[in-house]
């Protein structure tokens, strides 16, 4: 197909993420990636800042993840998980509980990140059902969270944000105000309230440990999350971290909760697990919630994917998870938080900035206003750098091998977006990520 006909079929046929079809954003073809780099029709290349959504931590098109696909799709491309296992899921499963924190080392294998969660939440509830607590149906969740977009995931996001709309059709849970950077007595004492208040209703706690990434992208002190776990272990109320987002070094650590020294009693990963070559994610859950559930009735846990472990996708984790054990990958993101610590804070002297966050890999700038459509369009061609501000975030997360010369063009990029002058409002289609 021409380039000029796959453009106008995709206008005609296509949804894209959050987009309309009458109305569509504007559209890239990418051709190929490498590196940092994504390859556009004309020739011309973008370094990805968003490492495509916050997965591709090694660079797009590594050699080694792709060989490592290539040779498993020979071999055995799929065969389904139920009666059947094979080496590269179980090798997965090994090495994720081999860096997974402490005591968790019971792994499911989900389709993706929002599947992964929906899975900790049917763990949380069939290890209260197991232990006869059949009315403890609901979450206790953070405001300003993000767990994804399928319907359990968005009933567990921030009440208020980006998924009102299917207000009507998602089940209720309890949500608790978002932590302060810095750590406040009185916000951990209106946790407690709620989670006392309603604990003989909650089946689990749920949060993105330190960042909340996709609605708020705000840090918080980890000295919650080490309140949180002694709070939910007291009243028998698994404690579930979603490090979707925050894992897999992207705010310096492995894991996020790192900070906080604690030990999640469920963990959720995606996003970089496959190095974002293909979609994976897992739901790791502790000895103890793994053997409370298999103790009840039905004994099973009831969820299987049609396309669980996938071993292409097995093959792809498996890569990555060697690539992140060879490399130093905190002292990466270190470095690349020296570069936009130095860069982004300069920023809040302009008229438009809020306020400007950096933590490892990750560098938000909060403007008031976000420039229009067309100015976003210019700065990206300009400088040669795909950037996908959404609400009133203008970000990086690059993948974790961006050398400083790349980090130094994000960082020109973002500060010529935060210097365009603002537009009139919320432009559609920029909700999302
Ligand atoms: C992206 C994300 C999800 C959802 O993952 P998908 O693979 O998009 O379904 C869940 N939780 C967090 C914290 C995320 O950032």
């Amino acid at each position: 197909m021409k380039d000029n006909a796959i453009l106008e079929y995709d206008r005609t046929f296509v949804w894209h993420p959050y987009a309309s079809l009458t109305n569509p954003p504007p559209v890239r073809l990418a051709k190929s990636a490498n590196g940092v780099e994504i390859t556009l029709a004309d020739g011309s290349r973008l370094i990805d800042a968003v490492a495509s959504w916050w997965s591709v931590a090694h660079g797009h098109n590594h050699p080694k993840i792709v060989e490592a696909m290539r040779k498993q799709g020979e071999r055995l491309s799929h065969v389904m998980f139920g009666g059947f296992t094979h080496e590269g899921a179980v090798t997965l499963a090994e090495k994720l509980a081999a860096i997974a924190p402490d005591g968790l080392n019971k792994v499911f294998l989900a389709d993706s990140g929002s599947i992964a969660v929906e899975v900790a939440v049917k763990m949380c509830l069939q290890y209260q059902n197991a232990k006869g607590r059949k009315q403890r149906t609901k979450m206790l969740a953070l405001k300003g969270g993000y767990h994804g977009d399928t319907a359990c995931a968005m009933a567990l996001s921030d009440p208020d944000g980006m998924h009102t709309l299917f207000a009507g059709m998602m089940p209720k849970h309890f949500f608790a105000e978002k932590f302060s950077a810095k750590f406040d007595i009185e916000e951990l004492v209106m946790f407690a309230e709620t989670l006392e208040k309603h604990r003989d209703e909650i089946a689990g706690v749920i949060c993105e440990p330190v960042f909340q990434a996709a609605n708020a992208m705000w840090f918080y002190s980890p000295v919650y999350l080490t309140y949180m776990k002694s709070m939910c272990a007291a009243a028998d109320i698994p404690l579930v971290f979603d490090e979707i987002a925050a894992g897999f070094h992207r705010t310096g650590p492995l894991w996020a909760h790192r900070a906080a020294k604690v030990t999640p009693d469920i963990m959720c990963v995606g996003k970089a697990l496959t190095g974002g070559h293909c979609t994976l994610a897992a739901t790791i859950a502790s000895e103890d919630v793994a053997r409370t559930i298999s103790e009840g009735t039905p004994s099973a846990f009831m969820h299987g994917p049609t396309f669980m472990a996938n071993p292409i996708a097995c093959a792809a984790a498996n890569a990555s998870l060697e690539l992140f054990a060879e490399g130093d990958y905190e002292a990466k993101a270190n470095g690349i938080e020296k570069i936009l610590a130095e860069r982004l804070p300069p920023l809040k002297a302009l008229a438009n900035v809020k306020d400007v966050r950096v933590k490892g890999a990750v560098g938000i700038v909060e403007v008031e206003r976000m420039p229009r459509v067309d100015d976003i369009e210019r700065v990206i061609r300009d400088n040669g750098v795909w950037l996908r501000p959404f609400c009133n975030y203008i970000y990086t997360m690059p993948p974790l091998v961006a050398d400083a010369r790349a980090v130094e063009k994000i960082s020109s990029a973002i500060a010529d977006l935060a210097s365009a002058p603002p537009g009139d409002e919320i432009a559609d289609g920029d909700f999302h990520e």
